[in-house]
């Protein structure tokens, strides 16, 4: 870089140069001379304490350029190799110039001290090219006047998670330079602007001709307003994706014919840590620069999905697991099911089994529902009387639906996933429909009425679980729907439904439901530590404690557990009949 010299800096409070203020230098092996100045930026305690300046050495460098209006020098060309005015070193790439620097300088018994140092390198992110800087015409936006607003403006958003906040925050504290949004390369959105031949005037495109290509639409004008030259040289740079992608919120915001104002700002960009700098930030600042508001209330930011060790997927690793074929083997719901048990702002590895996971969950549903709706083919939804048990789940439904609704307002859509899931296997298909089974087959013996309340908490409860759980699982609900609900719900679309509402009921059944499930638990231990099936007859001997608190569970109970008889004594027993 010695070609490209500049100018020598040292600390104004370094007394060992503070005699050379004023003065000027030789560069060694070029003998061309330059100025010794005083600046802040110079560390006296590195090396000799004295820093020699090339253009674009690194962004001091640029700084001093600017500040002290020193010469433009080129060392580095677009190439990467060495330029003319390094003489004997041109066209050498620039490593290889390095080492035959040293050598002649070596020769010439200029080089006093040689040691290796550790510092800071800019690199390429993908391919560790230590980065030159070099003199080029490029398009900014400005807004490194702006970072104050830009924290402001990031305070307004609310977070999800919170702490990827600082990501924000850190991304705006260190910019150094204004937003470069022009790139030289062949495809993008090319920039509408000429420019006059003759004073190189920039014309800009009349709006409403927007698009144009400048490389093969005609300018906006006949001559140039500055020196009436009438040829024009086309802008061949395109925008920089972020540049465009910047936009999206207005850009969705015009293919929607369906009150595109109310559209923005919008409510919510979700999207994935590793972009904040670009994407978020970005838009932001499009967003006020254009409108003077946020484009969006919320932020929601996901984590990754790694390879199953925990590593990032890359391509050139081939570690890649294709979405597309993990849906034509399982299915989009079984993908979307691991996917939404990701935590908000965490990086999750890949698992199979979580899609197979998934797959069961699917299965699941759809015969647990068609076992609950065939019992459902002549029901009206009017419910008299309600059973003690339709209570206790309609009760912990309610409690469910709370949960969710605010776990899916605060997007921490894996807990809601999580919440429904668990409710849905354990609580409705293990316990519930186990109980309700009989009371619904057999209503001639166990009740019309009784029946009836158990099909409406089947038909609400079933509904409920099944919209909770359709943004995540969206094509089995459907379906599910269609086969069914659409036809009293009146809706098309299970997606286009209300969000589920809690129904009334006496929550003080729900202590006494849990007490009861407690007991067909037991019994089902007892029956598979006695290695008996489930439908084997047992005398079911319950606490004399329990018989109030049991009252309105007695026949379910007696039903689910196969007991030919309920007594009741000092302690809980349970017998088989021989
Ligand atoms: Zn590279
Ligand atoms: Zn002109």
């Amino acid at each position: 870089m010695l070609a490209a010299c500049v100018a020598v800096f040292y600390h104004p409070d370094d007394k060992r140069y503070q005699s050379l203020n004023g003065k000027k230098t030789i560069v060694p092996l070029y003998e061309f001379s330059v100025p010794i100045m005083a600046d802040k930026r110079v560390d006296p305690d590195k090396g000799s304490g004295l820093v020699m300046s090339c253009t674009f050495g690194d962004l001091t460098d640029c700084e001093w350029q600017k500040q002290y209006k020193l010469p433009i020098k080129e060392a580095i060309g677009k190439d990467g190799r060495m330029t003319k005015i390094s003489g004997k070193y041109a066209g050498m790439p620039i490593t290889k110039a390095r080492e035959a620097i040293i050598e002649d300088l070596q020769e010439a018994k200029l080089l006093v001290n040689k040691k290796a140092i550790k510092r800071a390198v800019n690199v390429h992110e993908r391919c560790g090219t230590p980065i030159e800087f070099i003199h080029s015409k490029q398009w900014f936006i400005k807004y490194l006047d702006l970072k104050k607003d830009l924290l402001k403006w990031g305070r307004e958003l609310n977070w999800h998670p919170l702490h990827m906040k600082n990501r924000y925050d850190n991304w705006i504290k260190g910019l150094q330079w204004d937003w470069c949004i022009s790139r030289q390369i062949p495809f993008g959105i090319p920039f509408p602007v000429w420019y006059c031949k003759e004073c190189d005037e920039i014309i800009l495109a009349d709006e409403k001709t927007l698009p144009v290509d400048p490389t093969t639409d005609k300018p906006s004008v006949k001559a140039c307003p500055k020196c009436k030259c009438k040829d024009f040289v086309p802008e061949s740079d395109i925008i920089n994706t972020w540049a465009t992608s910047s936009l999206t919120p207005q850009i969705v915001q015009t293919l929607s014919s369906v009150n595109p104002k109310k559209l923005f700002p919008m409510s919510l960009r979700p999207q994935a840590h590793d972009i904040i700098s670009f994407w978020l930030c970005n838009t932001v600042v499009k967003s006020q620069l254009h409108h003077k508001t946020n484009p969006w209330k919320d932020v929601a930011i996901s984590g990754w999905a790694l390879d199953p060790k925990g590593k990032k997927m890359s391509k050139s690793k081939g570690n890649i697991v294709e979405p597309q074929k993990i849906i034509e083997q399982y299915s989009a719901d079984a993908l979307r099911y691991w996917s939404a048990s990701s935590k908000l702002g965490e990086d999750m590895p890949f698992q199979e089994k979580d899609i197979i996971t998934g797959e069961k969950f699917s299965n699941k549903l759809w015969n647990a529902s068609n076992f609950a709706l065939s019992h459902l083919k002549t029901y009206n939804q009017k419910e008299k009387l309600l059973c003690g048990f339709d209570h206790w789940l309609l009760s912990k439904i309610n409690t469910l639906i709370t949960n969710a609704t605010e776990q899916f307002t605060q997007y921490e859509y894996a807990q809601a996933r999580l919440g429904v899931d668990m409710f849905f296997r354990q609580t409705f298909c293990d316990d519930y429909l186990e109980i309700v089974k009989d009371r619904v087959y057999n209503s001639d013996r166990r009740g019309v009425a009784e029946a009836n309340s158990g099909r409406y908490t089947l038909y609400h409860s079933l509904l409920s679980c099944l919209k909770m759980i359709a943004p995540i699982m969206p094509h089995v609900t459907e379906e599910i729907y269609q086969a069914y609900y659409k036809k009293h719900e009146k809706n098309k679309s299970i997606h286009i439904t209300d969000w589920p509402k809690e129904l009334t009921v006496d929550k003080t059944y729900e202590k006494k439901g849990d007490r009861a499930i407690e007991i067909i638990h037991k019994v089902r231990k007892f029956k598979t530590d006695k290695q008996v099936s489930m439908k084997a007859p047992v005398i079911l001997t319950l606490d004399q404690k329990d018989k109030t608190l049991l009252k309105d569970f007695i026949e379910d109970l007696k039903a689910v557990t196969s007991a030919q008889e309920v007594k009741f004594d000092n302690t809980l027993q349970i017998d088989l009949v021989d």
